[in-house]
């Protein structure tokens, strides 16, 4: 048996197919697509998933219906570049905690993949949550087992089978709309959207649009596209070769002690198997057939494996049925199948860690330093400086503010560094909640204050006494 050199590496043992690499578990030789029919799982890994599932599901229908501070829990309003995480609303002037934040969320990929492999994937992400856990449940429901839903479409068109297709269709079709509701409930809000349900259709002719696209989009995907998505579109599971190593876990199917694998024999003993040389590996496919991207796990980490346990559940029935130990699929790193030692912390690991919590640092010091509101003062465009009938110089300037918290805020602009005065036109500043405003500012120096032609002038930006943030311009004037 040929070692293998990284978890990525198939190993060559008798049994593996030689070419699996060469093709793709969901398309014969001329690339048409092939139809999977895995088997309903059950076991202990199953019903694990069964239980999350119910949490990710409240979770994920009920997030956009949850506010805090009178603001969605989380809400990524792309169109008015309004967001909110947790209650706080984020602008797009808050770009340096998006960056960190991004960040954040790619180091967090890349320590958790590199560690647990593509537990998300098989556990929470919403494809696989929707796809295996929701819609394919209903298909097991409505058609059937495996064999009687591979049957079904063999089967010429009668009464029944119309029956059972329209059904599960139009099933499917109603929950894609829900699924489709939600996903633009957390990207406008759910007031918005309860706008779009119960104004005159007419008026939200645009959000209307994006409803009928979500519901078409992931109807498409769940009805037909299904594992295609993960093996052909998602780029994480393209990642995965570049974060996984020996030491990762992941899933996986002991071939020291599976090989050579051999079909049970009536009335042989454990025992006697063994001593004709024969591992545990009893090649039943059990593995295979519950696999929804329908892999051979038994080759090795491939790409398409989602990390979702079914054949783990599978084998390890099997095992149990032939008086074997449980766990020839398991979670495991390579190492530890190929050296018995028991899992790892790399270096690479505590690298990835370190520079995780070094970024978790820095986020959180920008969000308690995050300013209350954000300020520019910029000069009006086009406009000169004008000489007023006291023989004072004047500027006109246009201030922009940002008011991020969720209480009106009177404000008031004083000049810090050069005696002169301040006029915001239009009256006193009182901002909005979660707004933003505009105002026209004129400031007046005498030129024997200035220092040149361009004097560069600070000013304070106070809310209740309370300076809350301070902002650079320039004043032009005459040459000196
Ligand atoms: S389910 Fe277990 S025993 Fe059966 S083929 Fe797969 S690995 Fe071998
Ligand atoms: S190989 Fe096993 S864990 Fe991977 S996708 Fe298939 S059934 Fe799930």
């Amino acid at each position: 048996m040929e070692k293998p050199k990284s978890a990525s590496e198939p190993r060559r043992e008798a049994g593996a197919t030689p070419d699996f690499r060469d093709q793709i578990a969901t398309a014969d030789k001329e690339g048409r697509r092939k139809w999977l029919y895995p088997n309903k799982p059950k076991g202990r890994f199953y019903r694990g998933r069964t239980a999350l599932t119910w949490i990710l599901l409240v979770l994920m229908f009920g997030g956009p219906f949850v506010k805090l501070h009178g603001n969605p829990l989380l809400m990524i309003n792309v169109v008015e570049r309004k967001f909110s995480v947790l209650g706080v609303i984020f602008w797009p002037q808050d770009n340096l905690v998006f960056a960190l934040g991004f960040l954040l969320f790619l180091m967090g990929i890349a320590v958790f993949t590199a560690a647990f492999g593509r537990l998300w994937c098989g556990w929470t992400c919403p494809q696989t949550v929707m796809m295996e856990m929701v819609f394919r449940k209903i298909e097991y429901l409505v058609e059937g087992s495996a064999a009687q839903q591979k049957a079904l479409s063999r089967a010429p068109w009668t009464g029944s089978k119309l029956v059972k297709k329209l059904a599960k269709h139009g099933i499917f079709f109603a929950l894609s709309f829900v699924i489709g509701n939600t996903l633009l409930a957390y990207i406008i809000g759910i007031d918005a959207l309860n706008k779009i349900i119960t104004d005159d259709p007419r008026m939200h002719l645009s959000g209307l649009t994006f409803m009928a696209l979500f519901t078409l989009i992931f109807y498409a995907n769940f009805a037909r596209f299904r594992e295609q998505a993960c093996t052909f579109i998602c780029p994480y599971g393209r990642f995965q070769s570049t974060l996984l190593d020996e030491n990762t876990i992941v899933v996986a199917y002991d071939y020291k002690r599976g090989e050579q694998r051999g079909r049970v024999r009536r009335k042989e003993t454990s025992e006697q198997r063994l001593n004709r040389g024969t591992g545990d590996c009893i090649d039943c496919f059990k593995c295979v057939t519950v696999c929804p991207t329908g892999i051979d796990i038994r080759n090795g980490t491939q790409m398409e494996c989602v990390n979702c346990t079914a054949c783990i559940d599978a084998c390890d029935e099997v095992m149990t049925k032939i008086a074997r130990p449980r766990g020839l699929i398991r979670f495991a790193s390579l190492n530890g199948i190929e050296t018995g030692e028991p899992i790892r912390v790399t270096p690479r690991i505590i690298g990835y860690c370190m520079i995780l919590l070094a970024l978790c640092a820095g986020l959180v010091t920008l969000l308690l330093t995050r300013s209350d509101v954000d300020v520019s003062l910029l000069r009006a465009p086009g406009a000169l400086f004008q000489s007023t009938p006291e023989g004072k110089i004047s500027n006109l300037y246009l201030l922009k503010l940002t008011n991020k918290t969720q209480r009106e805020m009177p404000v008031e602009l004083r000049l810090e560094n050069v005696p002169g005065t301040l006029r915001v036109l239009g009256g006193e500043l009182n901002l909005p909640a979660e707004k933003q405003s505009e105002a026209s500012v004129l400031i007046e120096i005498a030129p024997q204050k200035l220092e040149s032609g361009n004097t560069a002038l600070s000013v304070g930006v106070y809310s209740a006494s309370k300076k809350v943030e301070t902002i650079k311009t320039i004043f032009i004037g005459p040459r000196r």
